[in-house]
């Protein structure tokens, strides 16, 4: 038995600027062959635990790929073309193939990256079964369903199980290999756009879809069951949340798939993330640092900063990281003793390190990415301050996501101008850790304000530090308001930019 295991994940946001080329993928580009297996044996990846299983089963391993990019612009053509070609050059000769997809890759020239693999790999191995493993934030195609045979998909956002959603699809896919259960694949999407903060497995609606999916597999109804909320940030046809069903036989599967997308379109409402106009979510942050001696009941003290979260202008997404609109509206407002991190600059940073430490320096900052797909032009703030401190940007994870993990945000400056102190980066960064803001030397828990180009992962290290937290939309390649994305291509109508009442 000779098994293709493969990893290939990207989450494309159509709207964003930031390109997405071969060296995207990986810190020098993706891994091959036996680095490819390297970088996965004992990780806690789906293909990590592809590797585990197939290793059990006593099967010869091939690895021709593991590439993963964080979310940006459409991934480049050429990119796309040599990464999938080791795959496919390597596909005949095997019994199977067990692939780590995301399931929202779009290419260049493809709206459907994971599906146009697929179908290759079908046309040119027609007798091979194929397993997936995809990112809950997948946008589920008939294309993708038509050419794999057993999927199963992450059950938690912020991401912990990736391990987990590898483990159960390569386990059944070994059970129908050895003929010891039966398998069919059903699907069912629905009309609906979710917003990324309402696809947070403790968000109600998304909670309760995903208890209903693990209720139904723990009563053995069928092998697998799993809730796509889908990545709208997407000019495709459906950038939609679907359910995908692994059953014992296609009766079963689409009784489960069909249940669960009724329950899911009962609750569509709570898919869906209202934005506050920002003057009005730092107006909040400011009345929240005024209350003496309350911590919001989701944060740790009643002492530390407010946070201001920009989740529209969120890497993990494809955002820029380097919109202004948020601190120019707390200036605007009159806050002050404000941090802001990671900012991502290079050519500020640049001027920065030929200025030197201690200097005092007039520059432009931010807003130099264009957001030309949203038709969004923005002028760079002009400021004037000091360069507290020069760093090479590095820093060693010490929260519970990602624990151990040495980061780098490249060369790195801290900017203080009246009442802000802004850490600069060259690449865009989440802010994972307090590393962003220990590096260069500073103490965030001295402030009254802490501006945060994040949506989730922040949460785990910064909540317990902070007296409270806003959710800040803007104009921003991640934002919350689709009427700033100029959508042409989807399927209307669709929920909520259409108001329906049911579906097909
Ligand atoms: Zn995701």
């Amino acid at each position: 038995m000779k098994i293709l295991i493969a990893r290939l994940n990207h989450e494309t946001n159509t709207f964003s600027p930031v390109p997405t080329p071969l060296k995207a993928f990986g810190i020098h580009g993706p891994d091959y062959d036996q680095d490819a297996y390297r970088a996965n044996k004992g990780a806690k990846t789906a293909m990590g635990a592809f590797i585990e299983l197939a290793e059990q089963y006593g099967a010869e391993i091939v690895t021709p790929l593991s590439a993963t990019a964080n979310p940006s612009g459409p991934v480049d053509a050429e990119a796309y073309r040599v990464m999938t070609q080791c795959i496919l050059d390597i596909a005949p000769g095997c019994d199977a193939m067990m692939l780590d997809l995301h399931g929202a890759m779009v290419v260049e020239d493809s709206d459907d990256g994971e599906g146009d693999l697929l179908e290759r790999l079908k046309t040119i191995c027609p007798d091979v079964p194929i397993a997936v493993a995809l990112d809950l934030h997948g946008n589920v195609t008939q294309k993708i369903i038509d050419n794999s045979d057993v999927i199963a998909g992450f059950k938690t956002y912020p991401h912990i199980d990736m391990y987990e959603a590898g483990w159960l699809a390569g386990r059944i896919f070994l059970d129908r290999l050895d003929g010891k259960i039966t398998t069919a694949l059903a699907w069912r999407r629905l009309p609906l756009m979710t917003h990324t903060l309402k696809s947070a497995t403790n968000s109600p609606s998304m909670k309760a879809a995903v208890s209903q999916a693990i209720q139904i597999e723990q009563q053995g109804e069928v092998h697998a069951a799993t809730i796509m909320a889908g990545f709208a940030l997407a000019d495709i046809p459906a950038p939609c949340l679907s359910v995908v069903v692994v059953g014992k036989d296609q009766q079963s599967a689409q009784d489960a798939a069909d249940r669960l997308a009724e329950s899911i379109w009962a609750n569509r409402e709570g898919f869906v993330y209202t934005s506050e106009p920002l003057p009005e979510s730092i107006a909040r942050a400011k009345t929240m640092k005024q209350q003496a001696g309350i911590a919001h009941p989701d944060c740790g003290t009643a002492r530390g900063p407010v946070l201001l979260l920009d989740h529209s202008d969120n890497c993990m997404s494809g955002g820029t990281c380097d919109t202004m609109d948020v601190l120019q509206e707390m200036q605007a407002q009159g806050l002050t003793n404000i941090a802001v991190g990671p900012l991502c600059d290079p050519e500020a940073v640049a001027r920065m390190f030929v200025a030197g430490e201690g200097s005092s320096v007039s520059l432009a900052l931010g807003n130099k990415r264009e957001l030309s797909r949203m038709g969004i032009h923005k002028t760079p703030m002009q400021v004037t301050g000091t360069v507290a401190r020069l760093a090479l940007g590095e820093y060693v994870i010490t929260g519970p996501t990602y624990n151990g993990m040495k980061c780098s945000m490249g060369r790195t400056a801290l900017l203080e101008l009246e009442g802000v102190s802004i850490v600069v980066t060259e690449q865009t960064h989440e802010p994972w850790d307090l590393g962003v803001f220990t590096c260069v030397g500073l103490e965030v828990s001295l402030f009254d304000y802490l501006l945060l180009k994040s949506r989730m992962y922040c949460r785990p290290v910064f909540f317990p530090i902070a007296k409270g937290y806003v959710e800040c939309d803007s104009a921003g390649a991640t934002s919350s308001n689709y009427d700033l994305f100029p959508y042409r291509r989807l399927d209307r109508p669709v929920y909520p930019l259409d108001d329906i009442d049911s579906y097909a």
